[in-house]
């Protein structure tokens, strides 16, 4: 029977409030921590404290990977199809606990119930492309490449690997990572963000349930010290992360040099180019649900709208009357489009980023500043804000802001909007909208970022499909899932054998072979 925090208010809490408290995850179980060593989660939708969750460090690093080194020679020899028949029950159990996930998502994120559970479902194509790895994991086989010599290749685990992932999809993202380097044989240590734990927390519980051994899947809670701690031990020999673009350099500048493989998946500022003779009844809906759904805390959110020609004087309208109507309030009330903001510091943080998109001289359309929830006034929301008029030389135009902050450029030709695309530091997704099939080919051709959109804003590739930016988006060489995921996650080996004839052996020669 699986348990969760979220199923069991009767678990362990931290004396005088009395909340619940959160366990590593090592070696199968929970580990038990002082509640001095823990910090706050809170529920964004009201404010309140509702949870502790670990803050470990180098010795929790240091305990989880002694168990996952223990553990890594018996799961590298575990047959590939047993491997997969784990990741066929832990399929099932995902699928089966998906509505309490999404809740967990929700409670700790804030987003929607049916976005949370859209993201869990999502997370799902991967562990689903998981258990079908045997078929990727083949190797070439060349038989009688010389006299009684064949050749063939092999993929093998790397030992212990590390994910480091983000708060934005707390579901999600580990999902896209640890499927598949426990598919390959490896063994894992997730260090989630401690704002949104508790869904993978249930990760982890249904893990074990599956079969998965002890030691093989590992969860430390923390910040800085034990990202520091995963960096730097020698035992870990790859690490994925993903979230910001400066913890994601330190991460791979540190780990490459200790002899790593490191792949770091960072921050994004999205534009999608709208021509004149794009759909816009569909284009806003598509600018609207991009720039504002799960609050625009998503790294694929398409933030900047790029409109070319009359095109943004007959889009500003059409996403005004979306604007309008939609609801802002708890995620998991019915009929709610946006939830509240992850963190209070945050939403202080967009709400600066709106004062200096003011300062730099775009043009306030909507202000989602001044919202207050009616019946939630201590939640961290904010009502969301469009700009018109952003130009390039603005710092709304060129960071991040991670929030429900979308901004309309202005251009003159399809080329100028290509070349402001191109132009930009980040290059995570993009998309364009058009009814014309040849300029959205062009556009395939000559835009400079990997995941791209025709007709679609948030182009996150299926499942069996890698997913990575370019420039500030992506530090490394391999992007993560797909193809690239199980590279990244396993070192590729090329036997050269010899079986020669019974009874028969060749003489002696110092001769370089050759391959006759
Ligand atoms: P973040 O960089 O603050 O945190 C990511 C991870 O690093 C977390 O586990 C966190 O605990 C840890 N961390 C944070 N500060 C650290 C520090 N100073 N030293 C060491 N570790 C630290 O990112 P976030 O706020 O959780 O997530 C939002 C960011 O993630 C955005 O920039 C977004 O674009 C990015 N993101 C990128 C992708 C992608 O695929 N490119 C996907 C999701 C999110």
């Amino acid at each position: 029977m699986v348990t969760t925090m979220h199923e069991q208010p009767q678990e362990r809490t931290s004396g005088a409030d009395a909340l619940p408290i959160l366990s590593h995850w090592i070696d199968g179980r929970p580990v038990e921590v002082l509640p001095e060593h823990t910090g706050p989660i809170y529920n964004p939708a009201t404010g309140a404290v509702i949870a502790r969750v670990p803050r470990g460090g180098s010795d929790e690093v240091a305990r989880a990977v002694a168990v996952a080194k223990a553990a890594f020679p018996a799961w590298r020899d575990t047959p590939l199809i047993a491997r997969s028949q784990v990741f066929f029950a832990f399929r099932e159990l995902v699928w089966q606990h998906r509505k309490e996930m999404a809740e967990l998502i929700t409670r700790d994120h804030g987003k929607t119930f049916p976005d949370a559970l859209g993201e869990v479902v999502r997370g799902l194509e991967t562990i689903e492309f998981a258990c079908g790895l045997p078929v990727q994991l083949a190797g070439l086989n060349t038989p009688n490449v010389a006299t009684n010599v064949d050749a063939f290749t092999l993929r093998g685990p790397l030992g212990v690997t590390a994910a480091i992932t983000p708060f934005n999809f707390p579901a999600m993202v580990p999902m896209w990572i640890y499927p598949i380097a426990l598919m390959c044989g490896n063994t894992m240590i997730l260090k989630p963000s401690s704002h949104t734990p508790g869904a993978t927390q249930l990760q982890a519980e249904l893990w074990t349930e599956a079969g998965g051994p002890d030691g093989t899947f590992n969860i430390v809670y923390g910040g800085r010290e034990a990202v520091k701690a995963i960096v730097e031990h020698p035992d870990i020999k790859a690490i994925q992360f993903v979230g910001s673009t400066a913890v994601g350099r330190y991460v791979y500048e540190i780990g490459t040099k200790l002899g790593k493989r490191v792949g770091a998946y960072t921050s994004a500022k999205n534009a999608m180019i709208v021509l004149p003779d794009a759909d816009m009844e569909l284009t806003a809906d598509a600018a609207v649900a991009s720039g504002y759904g799960s609050a625009g805390e998503r790294c694929m959110a398409q933030t900047l709208v790029i409109a070319v020609g009359d095109a943004g004087d007959r889009l500003r309208p059409l996403m005004l009357e979306r604007i309008a109507n939609l609801k802002v309030g708890p995620g998991m009330d019915p009929g709610m489009d946006m939830g509240p903001i992850y963190t209070a510091e945050h939403r202080e943080s967009i709400i600066r980023w709106i004062d200096k998109g003011e300062a730099e001289g775009a043009e306030l359309v909507v202000d989602g500043r001044p919202f207050v929830h009616p019946t939630n006034p201590d939640g961290f929301f904010l009502g969301v804000t469009l700009f018109d008029h952003v130009t390039p030389d603005m710092e709304i135009y060129r960071e991040e802001i991670f929030g429900p902050v979308l901004g309309i450029v202005r251009a003159s030709t399809y080329d100028e909007a290509l070349a402001l695309i191109n132009g930009h530091k980040y290059a995570n997704g993009t998309a364009i909208f058009t009814t014309d099939g040849g300029a959205a080919r062009r556009f395939k051709l000559e835009v400079d970022v990997p995941m791209i959109g025709v007709n679609v804003p948030i182009p996150v590739p299926a499942g069996y499909l890698s997913f990575g930016g370019a420039k500030e988006s992506a530090i490394g060489e391999l992007a993560m899932r797909g193809e690239d995921g199980v590279r990244f996650f396993t070192q590729q080996k090329m036997v050269t054998e010899r079986w020669p004839e019974p009874g028969r052996r060749s003489a002696l020669s110092l001769v370089f072979p050759g391959n006759s």
